[in-house]
């Protein structure tokens, strides 16, 4: 399915900007004469937070000759790499990843604006190396910011702002799609499943040597704000034998609100792709509701070591007809056109 780069490259299917009308065209009467310049093809897939996008990167990242940019506004930064939920190294199955845990929170908040150069740079350079950039994460104002012809910060487009369809890449938008409820289930036990592996560790190690103040590009990653009042009441470090009453409550209670507030991520990201959906981004949906309801099935599958290999099969095939190959059929049309 990959096409060699020899024969198409990836960012060597050119086509006019926007601001290249045919003669025909009413502007092209001003007189003024349009450069013809070319635009580089960019996939980028879209989708809440937990809906898969990782995985699918990886999927199309192995079959295309392609690396990745993490457009996750907390994965961006180093640190706490198991609450803001980075792909670990050996998940990546040596596809290069860009712009992952690479910038310093304590440097402040990188902006929608830092984002779009230092994106922009980054599939300049992968595309100079005949690759395909495939943009990855759930941060829609950054993808917005990235990807618009000319961006302006001072305008929200999801407070109102209109939002622009002249974009400056040539774009393929794989939007990942889970029905909200089973995505929340999903959710929650994915919480469950990272501080099982060490989440609550890694907060309170973090915690412990760094005044979260003092690091404001992590500020606001889900988990930080939530185990405020536990690490005020239970300082890192202190009695962690003495699981009580009080200290297990306060625990749960920042875990309910984490559950809780991944799930309100999740909505508002759903919002503001379908916004982006209406201002007439092609953005072309992949549903991967039943991919999910099986792998629920592995997660909730007794010990049994064959009933789960069985389940999990089946989880494979179902993401692999559903989402998979769809988007590998998407991306192969897109290279095609
Ligand atoms: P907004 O306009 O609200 O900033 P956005 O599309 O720019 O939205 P999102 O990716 O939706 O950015 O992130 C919004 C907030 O969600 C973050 O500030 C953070 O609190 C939380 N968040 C997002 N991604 C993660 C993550 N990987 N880990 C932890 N928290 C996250």
């Amino acid at each position: 399915l990959f096409k060699p780069a020899s024969r198409r490259p990836p960012g060597g299917v050119r086509m006019d900007s926007s601001a290249a009308p045919s003669s025909s065209s009413s502007s092209s009467t001003s007189g003024y004469h349009y450069r013809r310049r070319q635009k580089d093809k960019i996939v980028v897939i879209m989708g809440a937070t937990g809906c898969g996008k990782s995985k699918l990167s990886i999927d199309l990242g192995t079959r295309f000759q392609s690396e990745i940019i993490n457009s996750d506004k907390m994965q961006i930064y180093k640190g706490l790499d198991i609450t803001t939920n980075k792909i670990p190294f050996q998940d990546r199955l040596g596809v290069p990843h860009h712009l992952l845990g690479v910038f310093d929170p304590e440097d402040g908040e990188l902006g929608p604006s830092e984002f779009r150069l230092t994106a922009g740079l980054a599939i300049s350079d992968i595309v100079s190396r005949q690759k395909l950039p495939l943009v990855v994460g759930g941060s829609n104002s950054f993808i917005h910011a990235l990807v618009v012809d000319r961006f302006n910060p001072e305008l929200d487009v999801f407070s109102g702002a209109s939002v622009s369809t002249r974009l400056r890449y040539e774009c393929c938008f794989i939007w990942v799609d889970v029905s909200l409820p089973l995505l929340c289930d999903y959710l929650c036990k994915r919480v469950d499943e990272m501080l099982d592996s060490g989440m609550f560790e890694e907060l309170s190690e973090y915690r412990r040597w760094k005044d979260p103040m003092s690091q404001p590009g992590l500020l606001k990653a889900i988990g930080v704000p939530e185990f405020d009042r536990y690490f005020k009441k239970y300082p890192p470090g202190t009695g962690e034998g003495e699981w009580d009453e009080g200290r297990r409550g306060a625990y749960e209670e920042a875990a309910r609100e984490i559950k809780e507030n991944t799930c309100q991520l999740a909505k508002r990201q759903i919002g503001k792709i379908k916004r982006l959906k209406r201002a007439g981004w092609d953005l072309q949906r992949v549903d991967a509701t039943e991919a999910f309801r099986e792998a629920m099935k592995v997660r909730t599958a007794s010990s049994d070591v064959k009933k789960k290999k069985r389940k999990k099969k089946r989880w494979m095939e179902v993401w692999e007809r559903d989402v998979m190959t769809p988007s590998m059929g998407i991306v192969n049309r897109f290279l095609e056109e």
